[in-house]
């Protein structure tokens, strides 16, 4: 994968703009619930669709979700900010307008930091700035159903929570851009501000692409829509670049515009010319007062803050010398690094656990699709694991093979697992010695090789004696002795 590196002669820029739906049980001005797929039209109430006659009331649920993402993200959090009515007509917004914050959002600033991998098990740490995170509803949803051609609108959705997280255009790669958005994914679930459901909608993220020659003024962008997964979210960017790229190297021009891609065929496609702020007629709403967070506000939920990731990172590497790259993994998300310092305390072993749940663990979960929460091996089976390990019990290639019977069949004790598989290393140095004289004995020509000099003859050695002891034996237990025994 490659980062920040040149795509047939063109810089990437990218900035995305990500929509979180705020976990509250209520819409954001009104009683109506949010629940997911409820009959269509049956979650919709007069105040979401602003029937005559009803006003909107702030939802403070969804405020306070607001701050505890400024807090996060070492942003502002405005102790005033405006509501906005940004003016449209689409069939999924039959009142006209959206309530969004334009000019003075409740959240201003801001950054995501996070890794990049750059190849060959090598990463890189970025900075993403923010500009900022506003509130706002969303709209209904219309529904191209196959019954006579028609097209239903849905207006569950309508009035529906919304924080939309703006970063500026800090991103030079695709790689980059989904690394910032998973970031960002874990980052509201584990302040537990959005359930990060992406099959639902409850996060989506639009990317804006544009290419450059080195060293010249940013290009003019296009607007990929909704991308609901981070494969799209890659795939269209990756699509995006080379299709604008395509179009310059011909002599054309890129024009602003908002695309769709098509998972299907795995392209974008311009849904309209981007419309400028102008073309939404912008104006404070007057039903809604200006949003006032006092300071004492702000410092309550500050102090109902979980320890948040890279507090935590810190934590790790001053508490169980992590190097920085493994404590920003073991802090992908919340349950990771409760899990991870669970290993870490039951067996003394931070960097061995580290090891394990980034190497064995994570890619037993990756090739199920399954998260930590859902690991059939528990932390303190893991750590019962790693201590045999730790001890000689077991060699490494004997831990992987326990593991695999533990993932296979849960609740399994690992000392039986071992016994039962006679994985068990051999303790008695005095059996071992005695096998070595009998390996030593039997390849006294690879011996007199190795007094000439041949390294090889060496690792030959060890061969042969492991597998006299059919791979019981301590490989690092054997080197020493053969060494000693060798002079
Ligand atoms: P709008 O709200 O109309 O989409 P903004 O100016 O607020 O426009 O920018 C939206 C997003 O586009 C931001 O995430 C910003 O970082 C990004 N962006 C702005 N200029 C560029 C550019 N030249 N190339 C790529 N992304 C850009
Ligand atoms: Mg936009």
């Amino acid at each position: 994968m490659s980062i920040n590196k040149l795509i047939r002669g063109y810089e990437v820029v990218i900035g995305l703009e990500t929509h979180a739906q705020l976990s509250t049980q209520s819409k954001i001005f009104s009683g109506s619930p949010t629940a997911f797929g409820a009959e269509p039209n049956t979650q919709a109430s007069p105040v979401d669709l602003a029937l005559p006659g009803t006003l909107p009331v702030m939802n403070r649920g969804a405020v306070e979700r607001a701050i505890r993402f400024g807090l996060a993200v070492d942003a502002k959090v405005a102790n005033h900010s405006i509501f906005a009515r940004k003016n449209y007509f689409y069939p999924d917004l039959p009142k006209g307008y959206q309530i969004s914050q334009y000019e003075t959002p409740v959240v201003q600033g801001g950054k995501i930091e996070f890794f990049v991998a750059t190849g060959s098990g090598q990463s890189e740490s970025r900075k993403v700035n923010l500009t900022r995170a506003h509130l706002e509803e969303d709209a209904g949803k219309s529904l191209h159903e196959d019954y006579a051609g028609l097209t239903g609108i849905d207006l569950n959705r309508a009035g529906t929570p919304l924080l939309e997280i703006v970063s500026e255009p800090d991103m030079r790669s695709s790689a980059e851009a989904v690394e910032y958005a998973k970031t960002l994914h874990e980052l509201v679930k584990w302040i537990e501000i959005c359930d990060g459901n992406m099959q639902e909608g409850s996060f989506r993220c639009d990317a804006n692409v544009s290419v450059r020659k080195p060293g010249a003024p940013y290009g003019t962008r296009r607007e990929i829509k909704n991308l609901n997964s981070f494969k799209f979210l890659q795939q269209a960017i990756d699509y995006e670049i080379q299709w604008q790229i395509d179009l310059i190297e011909d002599g054309g021009k890129v024009e602003q515009a908002t695309v769709l891609f098509n998972p299907d065929t795995g392209e974008t496609r311009a849904m309209r010319l981007k419309e400028d702020a102008q073309d939404y007629r912008y104006f404070p709403d007057p039903d809604l007062p200006p949003l006032v967070i006092a300071q004492s506000w702000i410092d309550e939920v500050r102090a109902k803050m979980p320890e948040l990731p890279r507090v935590m990172a810190a934590r790790f590497q001053k508490d169980y010398g992590l190097p920085e790259y493994d404590a920003s993994m073991m802090t992908q998300s919340k349950a990771f690094g409760d899990f991870f310092e669970a290993v870490a305390k039951a067996c003394g072993q931070p960097k061995l656990a580290a090891n394990w749940l980034m190497g064995e663990v994570s890619r037993r979960l990756n090739a199920e699709g399954r998260e930590l929460d859902a690991s059939p091996v528990s932390a303190a089976t893991l750590a019962t694991l790693i201590s045999r390990i730790a001890d000689s019990t077991i060699s490494n290639n004997g831990a992987k093979q326990v593991l695999d019977a533990l993932w296979t069949c849960e609740g399994q004790d690992v000392d039986a697992v071992i016994e039962a598989k006679g994985l068990k290393q051999m303790s008695d140095t005095g059996e071992l010695e005695r096998i070595l004289d009998e390996v030593l004995a039997a390849n006294a020509k690879s011996v007199e090789e190795f007094r000439a000099g041949k390294e090889k003859a060496f690792n030959s050695l060890v061969g042969q004696a492991m597998k006299a002891t059919k791979g019981k034996a301590n490989p690092a237990q054997v080197n020493d002795l053969l060494k000693k025994k060798l002079g």
